[in-house]
């Protein structure tokens, strides 16, 4: 689909048109909330149905999915990116490790998707461990470097959060971002 614009036809009723507005936004999950103010959204002159631009819409979506690992003590999306890095290994090979499907690494790191508690556990193993990889999988050959690589990681983030209780899904539109719906999901 291709961006959002003044005068589009509303897809949900196709009789009103979308306009841009700007608006804060705000959202909850387990008694806290996030918001994001002055973002632009489109507005349907006829129906409530609102949308936002697909730019709004990746980098909302990356900072609620970590919103809510932050409070379920998941690993967040550029964490998850530089342990792999500290690994020294790509996608597919971090994948392939995880026995994961090839393009779940990548939806963990752009936010697309939260990391189940046991993928996350098993980053954290690989973090503090990188030469468990040969017990998880010996095909999947790490460089040595890789070894000193979590030092540096620690430097980066003092604060990694242990996991706690909660296990949670989140797969978004890849599109726009339903606000209402969203907003309906955050709501547990
Ligand atoms: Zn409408």
């Amino acid at each position: 689909m291709s961006t959002l614009k003044n005068g589009d036809l509303c897809p949900v009723c196709e009789k009103g048109r979308l306009r841009e507005i700007k608006k804060d936004l705000v959202f909850s999950y387990k008694n806290s909330s996030k918001k994001f103010r002055n973002e632009s959204v489109f507005k349907c002159n006829v129906c409530d149905y609102e949308a936002l631009p697909r730019e709004a819409n990746r980098r909302i979506e990356k900072e609620l999915t970590d919103f809510r690992r932050n409070i379920n003590g998941l690993l967040l999306s550029d964490q998850l990116k530089a342990i792999r890095k500290s690994l020294g290994l790509n996608v597919k090979k971090m994948a392939k490790l995880l026995s994961v499907n090839e393009k779940t690494v990548g939806r963990y790191e752009n936010g697309k998707i939260t990391q189940s508690e046991q993928i996350d556990k098993l980053y954290r193993i690989l973090h503090k461990f990188p030469s468990t990889t040969n017990i998880l999988r010996p095909d999947v050959s790490i460089p040595i470097s890789s070894f000193r690589g979590h030092i540096i990681v620690e430097k980066m983030y003092n604060y990694i959060p242990e996991p706690e209780s909660a296990y949670n899904t989140y797969l978004l539109s890849d599109e726009y971002f339903d606000l209402k719906r969203s907003e309906n999901a955050t709501r547990c």
